[in-house]
């Protein structure tokens, strides 16, 4: 029960951030630095900062960004990464 307040403490920017559209930012910078205590107030302040995920796919030159992952994919259709359509 304790570990899993601890848990759940260590991940709450990630909770906040997870319909961001920095999520995957923040998700590696709460598991990364979120135990050097600065990484994780600074993941919360990135997860509270924020945007709201919005359903839109920024298109730049013939490149592609896949909003839920960032990924950048010249003329495709899916993202490689996370199979999303583009
Ligand atoms: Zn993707």
């Amino acid at each position: 029960m304790f570990l899993l307040s601890v848990t759940l403490l260590y991940f709450l920017p990630s909770i906040i951030g997870h319909k961001k559209r920095d999520f995957t930012g923040i998700f590696i910078l709460n598991l990364l630095l979120g135990w050097t205590v600065i990484g994780w107030i600074i993941a919360m302040i990135w997860a509270c900062a924020a945007g709201e995920q919005q359903p839109v796919y920024a298109i730049a030159g013939p490149a592609r960004y896949c909003t839920r992952c960032g990924a950048m994919t010249p003329g495709a259709h899916f993202c490689p990464t996370c199979a999303r359509p583009l």
